[in-house]
Order: C-alpha cells, then sequence, then structure tokens
C-alpha cells in the first residue's frame, strides 16, 4: 500500500525484552494510528545476516547463563575504542544483509530496539543516501535497558535515541550524544498497562484466587529464570495458608510441572502456578508485591502496577543498575537469599506492624508515581512524527564520524 509509512524495527531474540518493546511499539502504533503506519518487526541478525552472525541471539542465551563469559564480552566490547572497529570489521561481513532488509521493506524509518543495531544500519544507511540507493531516512534508537547499559546502544549517528531513565539520559550524554538527540519518555510497555483495571478483588475473583488471602507474585522473566522453586518452598514452610503465591514460569515447562507436583491443602501455601501468560498486567493488579529479577520489562510493569518490588537477581551487567534504582527511589528492595525473602516478604504482608504496613503502603505509592504507562504512547508519537519527517540530520559530530569511517572502509 503506497499511502501507508513504513516503519522498519530492527531487534534480535537476545532476551525477551527486545521482541517485547518493539510489539509494544507496534501495539500502541495499531491502536493510536490503525493502519496508517505499516510496522515491520525483523531480527536482523537471525533473518539477515551470513553465518556465524546469525547464531549470535543463540550465541547470547549461552554467554549470559554463564555469568564470568558474559561479564567478560560484555565489558571487552564496552569501550568505544573497541567496539567502533569492533563493529566496523564486523559490519563488512553484515552490511549486506542490512541492504537486503532495507530492500526488501523500503522504510520511512528504520528503528532499533537492540544495542548491536545503531552503528552498522546507520553506515549503511549514509552510504546507500549519499549513493542515491535510498531517500534521506530518520533513524531512532530505542533503548530497552533500563540503567546500565552497553555503550553499543549509543551512536551520535542516530536521529533520536529515546532513554528510559535520566541514568540513561547521561550514559548517552558521555558517549556523545546531543542534549537534543536524546529524548526521555520512559520504557515502551505493552498498552494493556495504560488501561484502567478493575479492582483487587474483583481480579482475584476473575483470576480464581482467593480474594482475602495476601498474594505475591512470582516471575523470572520470560524464561523462568531463577531460584523460583526453593522460594516457594521457603514461602510455604514460613506462611502456610497465611498466603497465596501467584508463580508465572514464562517458558519454563519442568519448573512448571514441578511446581503442580508440590503438596497442597491445608497448611500449605495456596500456589497458583501459570506458564507464559499474556495477561500479566492482571495478576499484577491482583497481587500485592513481586518478587522478581531485576529485568527492565518487569520493573517498569510493577511500577506502573504500583506493587512494591522484592529484586532476588539479575542479569549480569546491564540488570545490575536496576537494584540501586529500585533502592534508591524506595519501591523496593534486594536480596538473593530464599529464605530471607521469604522473611521480608512475611513481615510485608502479614507479619510487619502499623510502622511497615505503613512503610509497604508508601513503597506502593512511590512505585505507582514512577510508572510511566504512558510512554509507549509519547515514544511512538515522536516515531510517526519521524517517519513523516524526511530529514536526515546526522548532526556534524556524527557526519564528521561517520565520513572518517566510510572513508576508512573504502581505503
Ligand atoms: N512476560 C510475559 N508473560 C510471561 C512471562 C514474562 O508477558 O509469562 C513478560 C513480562 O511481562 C516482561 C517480559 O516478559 O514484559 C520480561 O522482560 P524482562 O525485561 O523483565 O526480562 P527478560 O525476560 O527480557 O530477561
Amino acid at each position: 500500500d503506497a499511502d501507508r509509512k513504513r516503519i522498519l524495527i530492527g531487534m534480535s531474540n537476545t532476551g525477551g525484552g527486545h521482541k517485547a518493546s518493539a510489539e509494544a511499539i507496534q501495539a500502541a502504533f495499531q491502536e493510536r494510528y490503525g493502519n496508517k503506519y505499516e510496522i515491520f518487526i525483523v531480527d536482523l541478525w537471525k533473518e539477515h545476516t551470513p553465518a556465524p552472525f546469525n547464531s549470535m541471539p543463540d550465541t547470547y542465551s549461552f554467554l549470559v547463563k554463564n555469568a564470568f563469559l558474559w561479564r567478560f564480552t560484555y565489558e571487552v566490547t564496552n569501550p568505544k575504542l573497541i567496539h567502533i572497529p569492533y563493529l566496523s570489521a564486523v559490519g563488512s561481513f553484515v552490511s549486506r544483509g542490512v541492504h537486503e532488509a532495507l530492500d526488501k521493506y523500503h522504510p520511512d524509518l528504520v528503528v532499533s530496539v537492540h544495542p548491536l543495531m545503531q552503528h552498522i544500519p546507520i553506515r549503511v544507511m549514509t552510504e546507500r543516501v549519499k549513493s542515491g540507493a535510498m531517500p534521506p531516512t530518520n533513524f531512532a534508537t530505542v533503548v530497552t535497558d533500563f540503567t546500565t547499559c552497553h555503550n553499543t546502544w549509543f551512536c551520535p549517528g542516530a536521529t533520536r535515541c529515546f532513554v528510559p531513565t535520566e541514568y540513561c539520559r547521561q550514559l548517552a550524554l558521555g558517549n556523545g550524544m546531543a542534549p537534543e538527540q536524546i529524548i526521555l519518555h520512559g520504557l515502551p510497555i505493552r498498552p494493556s498497562f495504560s488501561r484502567p483495571l478493575s479492582s483487587r478483588r474483583v481480579l482475584r475473583r476473575s483470576l480464581g484466587m482467593a480474594t482475602g488471602l495476601p498474594a505475591v507474585l512470582l516471575v523470572g522473566g520470560g524464561e523462568g529464570m531463577g531460584a523460583l522453586e526453593e522460594t516457594v518452598s521457603q514461602l510455604d514452610a514460613r506462611l502456610g495458608d497465611k498466603c497465596q503465591v501467584v508463580v508465572i514460569c514464562g517458558r519454563n515447562r519442568s519448573l512448571q510441572e514441578r511446581l503442580r507436583a508440590r503438596p497442597q491443602g491445608p497448611g500449605h501455601v495456596l500456589l497458583h502456578v501459570c506458564g507464559f501468560v499474556d495477561n500479566i498486567h492482571e495478576w499484577m493488579g491482583a497481587c500485592d508485591a513481586i518478587i522478581t529479577k531485576a529485568g527492565p520489562g518487569t520493573i517498569a510493569e510493577a511500577l506502573i502496577s504500583g506493587i512494591p518490588i522484592l529484586l532476588n537477581g539479575n542479569v549480569p551487567c546491564q540488570e545490575e543498575g536496576n537494584i540501586p534504582y529500585v533502592i534508591d527511589n524506595r519501591v523496593g528492595t534486594f536480596e538473593t537469599r530464599p529464605d530471607r525473602i521469604a522473611s521480608i516478604i512475611a513481615s510485608w504482608l502479614i507479619e510487619g506492624g502499623e510502622e511497615q504496613r505503613a512503610e509497604f503502603t508508601a513503597m506502593g505509592r512511590r512505585a505507582k508515581a514512577l510508572g510511566r504507562p504512558k510512554a509507549v504512547y509519547r515514544i511512538v508519537d515522536d516515531l510517526a512524527a519521524l517517519a513523516d519527517e524526511p530529514c536526515f540530520d546526522f548532526g556534524p559530530a556524527a557526519a564528521a564520524l561517520l565520513g572518517q569511517r566510510s572513508g576508512a572502509a573504502a581505503t
């Protein structure tokens, strides 16, 4: 359809978050603008690069489960001095794939929701614009990490860079981006989180939960990571039938089966076991608190839902800053030992005195105040404007940088 503007969102399935953000943006576009924009979500690494680069998402899954290897890879590539030449070298192999994607989709705007999709696509686009192979086209980065994030997110060649927090804005500035290139709206979270929800009581009834029992939600990202089973055991031992626990196992099937086999009934915690759900906003609305790894998506969603957050772990490096973020904003705490986690939940939900109860309520209020349910719409409105106005303004610093690099690549 020639009348529809085309937006290419480049992502990669390294962890669930990039895909979730891309889909949130797509859903908000649909809600806001109907069919005016055509959105293509493309895994540029998997679908448009040759081996071995197309196996990078699988390599990530392996690396991130091996903390030492991941930290090593992350830290070694973090300095600009390393990753710019590294990406240039990789770029000479993968740029053909980016050309293919641009030929196939003819985008009016290119959006990246992945830390490794700035430098190469921008360079390829610059070359194409220079050679007349494509019209001037804007490029936007939407950062999907929350605080600490890899420097490859920030390329001064991007027209705009959308960041979720002030911490990220400072990192962008430190990486040479100009203040006017950086926009702070928040993380793009699915539109279902910005619609009004039924009361907690009504939600509990519709989800098959007990209406009068305190409830805690236990999640480990899309993959059901972390010591979830041991945490359920400790909550069971500590709280018994004074509490109900909802465990969202995501794609972790064996965890789901093991939890379903646990003893139930009098004296035991009332357990609700789910696989991968698409109504996490309802479960969050139905529960009093959440225990989760420090994933950006889940933290941002819990803030919008206004529930205190007990962080029980994190992916090394890019999720590390999310822990002080939660603690410093006094919306939750961090504890990795399942027995201590059970004690904190007991004091939050059941055994705490008046003062602790008041502090728990205040944490929920502060969370709600920090949440940014409208961020996804603000991002989408800005992206729509970028798709409509064909300016190709990489800024003088970026032009110099890109000029030098494409010059170097040509020789
Ligand atoms: N999620 C979901 N259903 C599930 C489990 C997780 O929709 O059953 C979503 C969750 O709401 C969040 C995302 O998956 O939006 C997980 O993102 P996060 O950044 O927290 O962690 P990741 O899995 O990317 O490491």
